[in-house]
């Protein structure tokens, strides 16, 4: 179980996230939405060790992911998907799909078969697969990415704003991977400024508002809440 506890982060002056706390349980999708400049993005790097926490816990299993770094991560089944993707763009598909395994053992681990299921659920990538990343289009980039993590076989995964500046097509797409991902086991904690796709998806959300929590619960509850209506589904 992934848990933070009153985490307080802030950037000098500005006191980004306050008191902030949320658990993702095993085999849970949680969704954290929020406007832009929320905080969404801050939590995850903090999560991940690219951001230092003020104070507070975070804990994944009995990992402190407070003192751990953030190039450990994949090794303890924490993957992040960041914002913007970051895929190596001179690297040909095939190779950033093979970065996804730097982590792992050499001996333990059949990269042939990982990169076959990859091209099974992502047949774009498997026709581009000598093509240079950074000529791939902004859905094929996420899926790449997707892709990428999968090959870590990742426990958990913290997406970034996976839909973001996607056509709706593409939107639809990129949740169906979320919930392939979930099928086969792995648990998702998504940050996402696409409400609606969010809590359709997902077990439990949080809503961030300038980095306080302010609202959580059974994303279909939430759903029917009045005030995420109105402010989060344009209702
Ligand atoms: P978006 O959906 O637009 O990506 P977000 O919810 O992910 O937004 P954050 O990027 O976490 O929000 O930003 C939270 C707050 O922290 C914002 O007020 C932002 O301006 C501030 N902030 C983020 N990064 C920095 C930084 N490196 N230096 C100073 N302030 C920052």
């Amino acid at each position: 179980m992934l848990s933070i506890k009153d985490l307080n982060v802030s950037y000098g002056a500005v006191h980004a996230i306050h008191n902030a706390s949320l658990e993702v349980k095993d085999g849970e999708i949680v969704s954290l939405i929020g406007a832009n400049g929320a905080g969404k993005t801050t939590i995850l790097h903090t999560v991940t060790g690219l951001k230092d926490a003020k104070s507070g816990t975070m804990t994944y299993d009995d990992l402190d992911l407070c003192t751990t770094d953030a190039s450990k991560l994949i090794k303890y089944g924490i993957c992040h998907v960041p914002e913007g993707r970051h895929i190596f763009r001179d690297m040909t598909v095939m190779e950033n799909l093979e970065m996804g395994a730097y982590s792992k053992k050499k001996d333990k681990y059949d990269m042939g078969k990982n990169i076959e299921k990859v091209f099974e659920r992502f047949p774009r990538l498997k026709e581009r697969y000598k093509q240079l990343a950074g000529t791939l289009s902004g859905g094929e980039q996420q899926m790449l990415a997707m892709g990428r993590a999968l090959m870590g076989e990742p426990k958990i995964l913290l997406l970034d704003e996976p839909s973001m500046g996607l056509s709706p097509i593409l939107v639809k797409e990129i949740f169906s991977i979320i919930k392939y991902c979930h099928e086969i086991g792995i648990t998702i904690l998504l940050v996402e400024q696409n409400a609606k796709m969010a809590l359709s998806i997902a077990d439990r959300a949080y809503v961030l508002e300038t980095g306080n929590i302010t609202i959580s619960g059974k994303a279909s509850d939430l759903f029917e809440d009045d005030r995420i209506r109105k402010a989060y589904l344009g209702q």
